[in-house]
């Protein structure tokens, strides 16, 4: 789970998994890009979004445009290198 500035992790072997890590940074990227506070706005009402779409929490979870951003780049260790100013909002 990342919350600007820090990463929290279930297990400390888990600090060994950059692709885990690459995610969590992805979620740090957005949340300064929207001011951190309303990043937790936006990720709720779009979960509220996306249950009332998908009825299932786990189904909704997967289909927010933050985990999108995150859950498709994850394996690219650049991605951050390279991604531009709210692209999150392309997975909308
Ligand atoms: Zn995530």
């Amino acid at each position: 789970m990342a919350i600007w500035p820090f990463i929290f992790l279930k297990d400390k072997s888990l600090k060994n998994d950059t692709i885990l890590l690459n995610h969590e940074k992805i979620h740090l990227r957005q949340q300064i890009e929207l001011i951190w506070f309303a990043f937790f706005i936006v990720y709720f009402i779009e979960f509220l979004i996306k249950l009332i779409i998908y009825k299932k929490p786990k189904l909704a979870y997967f289909n927010l445009s933050f985990e999108r951003e995150a859950y498709q780049n994850e394996h690219n260790l650049n991605y951050l290198r390279h991604r531009k100013f709210w692209t999150v909002f392309k997975y909308l």
